[in-house]
């Protein structure tokens, strides 16, 4: 929470998260001010001050990293992507340090972090994130130990304060992929982790019309190391997109609770329906994925059975969508066949739950 040298709303200490989510970053009250942060579009600045170029800084992302900094409880940097945040971070690990990363994380950071290791530049060791006494041997070595809890699409949950723990006492940053749980659910850096990281693509912005990404720190050296190489390389978000997130974010809140209630029905329902052999939940969020009892081709058959879930990749949105996750090449062959992940939006529970028990009675019909 640190001072803002335009004078933009920070969040006062006492306030509860919701109203963080609503209040900070707003500019201040003062007459004839707008209530929200304009979108300022510009390239450069009048000369003399302390951005001058479009690339280093901008009132409405600042108004972003502010809200999203106070949910956090650090500060806060938006990027083009979840990816470019990603990218930036593992290019602070040195050559031939090790990093050590959950077997089903996300599968563009594990892609980044393969690439980078065939390219001579770290070491990657993937552990079972669910194993703490794993995670906690291989973070001796490393240099990084990469944390996403829940994970995509396994839905596995981390050890978060043990392994930060065990990473620090031999020397290692410990970087959380929040991208599943939200600041509302869980907080990494008040877990002592150093960096946290957002895909804001997903629940952040909320509505499947952003790619953006973002993350924060308490860590003012860490802060100024990766501001200098999100402006050096250009990693920097799109203004609009910035905008619509901050926009999403004053009522993530709402759309979460919303999204989690209807979760925790589905996930009810689905436990007692025949074609289905699994479901995975770890207790929170808005994320579910399920097992059907008959493989690859009843989850294939399920995603094209529904009118009102949309078959489609990402999650986070206010409308419901699914995919068979291994219908990616590139996905793990851990990851069962017939898995479908299951992003839960906010339509009315009832009418979800139709639209899927109809698709899923059809699977079972002899
Ligand atoms: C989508 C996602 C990312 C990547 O974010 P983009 O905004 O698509 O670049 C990273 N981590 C997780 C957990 C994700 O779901």
């Amino acid at each position: 929470m640190s001072p803002d040298p335009t004078g933009r709303q920070p969040a006062r200490p006492p306030y509860r998260p919701a109203t963080v989510a609503v209040t900070s970053g707003r500019p201040p009250h003062v007459p004839d001010n707008p209530l929200n942060e304009p979108l300022t579009m510009a390239s450069t600045y009048v000369a003399g001050g302390d951005v001058e170029y479009g690339r280093y800084g901008n009132p409405t992302w600042s108004a972003f990293e502010q809200a999203l900094g106070d949910l956090e409880g650090g500060r806060a940097l938006a990027f083009s992507s979840g990816l470019a945040a990603v990218s930036t971070i593992l290019d602070l690990v040195g050559k031939d340090a090790t990093v050590v990363a959950p077997r089903h994380a996300y599968l563009g950071s594990i892609g980044q972090m393969a690439d980078l290791e065939a390219r001579g530049r770290m070491r990657v060791v993937l552990v079972d994130v669910t194993d703490t006494d794993a995670v906690v041997k291989a973070s001796q070595a490393a240099a990084l130990v990469w944390l996403e809890s829940p994970t995509n699409p396994a839905l596995e949950v981390a050890d978060i304060p043990a392994v930060v723990t065990a990473a620090h006492a031999a020397g290692a940053y410990v970087v959380v992929d929040n991208t599943f749980a939200t600041p509302l659910l869980q907080q990494p850096l008040e877990m002592d982790a150093d960096i946290v990281v957002h895909s804001a693509t997903k629940f952040i912005a909320g509505h499947s019309d952003v790619l953006l990404g973002a993350l924060a720190t308490r860590d003012d050296e860490l802060y100024d190391v990766l501001k200098k190489r999100r402006d050096m390389v250009g990693a920097t978000p799109g203004t609009l997109e910035t905008w619509l997130a901050l926009r999403g974010l004053r009522t993530l809140h709402v759309r979460l609770e919303r999204a989690q209630a209807n979760a925790h029905e589905l996930v009810r329902r689905l436990g007692e329906h025949p074609a289905v052999g699994e479901v995975r939940y770890p207790g929170f969020g808005a994320i579910v994925a399920v097992v059907l009892a008959g493989g690859a081709m009843a989850a294939d058959l399920l995603t094209r059975k529904t009118t009102l879930w949309v078959h489609a990749t990402s999650l986070g949105g206010v409308e419901s969508t699914f995919e068979r996750r291994r219908r990616w090449k590139t996905e793990p062959a851990t990851i069962p066949d017939g898995l479908v992940r299951m992003s839960v939006g906010i339509e009315d529970v009832d009418d979800l739950w139709d639209d899927l028990a109809t698709a899923l009675d059809d699977l079972t019909l002899p």
